[in-house]
């Protein structure tokens, strides 16, 4: 561990850096705590680059939780379509319903902790970046700087791993300014300290870092648990008919997507003649790699739990992930045009 000079002198050359450095990213101009919670909820499973625009349209809808939990809940999922994960949405939604009700945006850990959606992770920012309270984040950026710094092969899959990390990413931390040095650590592991090709010679901490004085980088941090990754094959038709295609609509109840739309499959109309295979298109849901194949089929004899839509109408309809990547297909092939311009 570092000793209490070294750890003064840490805290002064991150912030230092951090502020001179900094992407200039549109939460990062806000120190509302709704603002904040909805960047940290988008950036939970989402890329910084493709959760912007979301972001951007979102807080012009939805100003604030007074508005998100009026809000209808097709308008909340459209305007969430193609983030995925969209229990994210709901959740935001059910938590600034509890806010209005409550009259006023948490502003402890334990009441922002306490909200449906926000883990350790959400709340310790929120807290730090929205009230300045000194509550250290913990993500893989961080865990990675923070093993590295200390040179510290402790397992971080473990939950005696995470629980060492949370305690030495508490003692790094800067109480003077908890939600800059969080944000700094975070930056640090996304655009210096890299999983694969650390920038040690640019990175402002590196005289202060074990592991590059052991020539340790690449080793850290540990992660014992390996992630399996299960392979799927799937088929989703297109089907359409004077201008309509058919789609199902998924039950209001169900765990994954309630309310979206989608397209169908044999489970829903059985085997249909196929007319063409138009392409394919991969998906992944947590440790799932689908790769869907996109079929453009004739008429089945029965339609199953599915609807007869409009093209223009589907358009406005919250349509699930893979539905959108499938329409993104059959657009390029020619066949939206061929079904919006039927009779
Ligand atoms: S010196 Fe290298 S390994 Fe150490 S924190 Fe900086 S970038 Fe990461």
């Amino acid at each position: 561990m570092l000793q209490q000079d070294q750890i003064l002198e840490f805290q002064a050359l991150l912030l230092a850096w951090y502020r001179s450095a900094k992407r200039d990213l549109p939460w990062r101009r806000s120190r509302d705590p709704y603002a904040i919670w909805v960047s940290e909820i988008m950036l939970q499973q989402t890329r910084v680059a493709a959760a912007i625009p979301y972001y951007e349209r979102f807080l012009d809808r939805f100003p604030d939780f007074a508005a998100l939990a009026i809000a209808p809940e097709s308008e909340l999922l459209a305007h969430w379509a193609g983030l995925g994960y969209y229990y994210r949405a709901r959740n935001l939604q059910k938590a600034a319903r509890s806010i209005v009700e409550k009259g006023n945006f948490p502003s402890t850990y334990a009441d922002i902790r306490s909200l449906p959606g926000v883990g350790n992770y959400t709340a310790a920012a929120v807290a730090s970046i929205g009230f300045d309270l000194p509550h250290a984040v913990l993500d893989g950026n961080v865990f990675r700087v923070v093993s590295r710094v200390m040179n510290d092969f402790t397992d971080i899959s473990l939950t005696g791993g995470k629980l060492h990390f949370a305690e030495i990413a508490g003692r790094l931390l800067n109480r003077d300014c908890p939600g800059e040095h969080n944000q700094a650590m975070m930056e640090l592991g996304a655009t210096v300290c890299l999983p694969r090709n650390p920038q040690c010679l640019v990175c402002p901490i590196n005289g202060l870092c074990a592991a590059k004085a052991a020539g340790a980088q690449q080793d850290l941090p540990v992660k014992s648990k390996a992630v399996r990754t299960l392979e799927e094959h799937r088929t989703v038709f297109w089907i359409e008919q004077q201008g309509r295609v058919l789609l199902w609509q998924r039950d209001a109840a169900s765990r994954l997507m309630p309310g979206f739309w989608e397209l169908p499959e044999a489970e829903q109309i059985g085997q249909p003649d196929v007319i063409a295979t138009l392409g394919s298109f991969r998906h992944s849901i947590t440790f799932h790699s689908y790769r869907f194949e996109v079929i453009r089929a004739a008429t089945p004899g029965g339609t199953g739990p599915c609807r007869w839509l409009g093209v223009d109408e589907i358009a406005k309809l919250p349509l699930s992930t893979t539905a959108r990547k499938a329409r993104r297909i059959v657009a390029k092939a020619g066949i939206l045009h061929s079904v919006a311009a039927a009779p």
